[in-house]
């Protein structure tokens, strides 16, 4: 017998995660434009504020990361509109800080 259950688990909570589907359903892009909207386009990080009419440059974030969670997914209360730029950033970091929690939260 193989120990491959752990290493599955792993490979399935990247690419093949189910909330990755989230994204692509009409009901996601109802609720990115509903924030944008309630937003007024504006990017939310302190310090941005930059107003953006093209929603293709701008960002739906979750603010406490949902990590798979629906009910944090789909709460417009945890959705913030960013522009992209501060998106990527915003991104960046925490991609660093996870690389150090690496394993805490399992
Ligand atoms: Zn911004």
């Amino acid at each position: 017998m193989q120990p491959d259950g752990e290493q599955q688990r792993e490979r399935q909570r990247d690419t093949g995660a189910p909330w990755r589907k989230w994204y692509k359903t009409a009901r996601w892009r109802g609720l990115r434009l509903q924030v944008f909207a309630r937003d007024l386009f504006q990017c939310r990080l302190p310090g941005c504020g930059r107003i953006e009419g093209n929603t293709a440059r701008l960002v739906c974030d979750h603010i406490k990361p949902h990590r798979g969670n629906e009910r944090l997914f789909w709460d417009t209360a945890n959705l913030q509109t960013l522009c992209k730029t501060c998106h990527d950033s915003v991104k960046q970091a925490e991609e660093q800080a996870s690389l150090h929690q690496r394993g805490v939260w399992d």
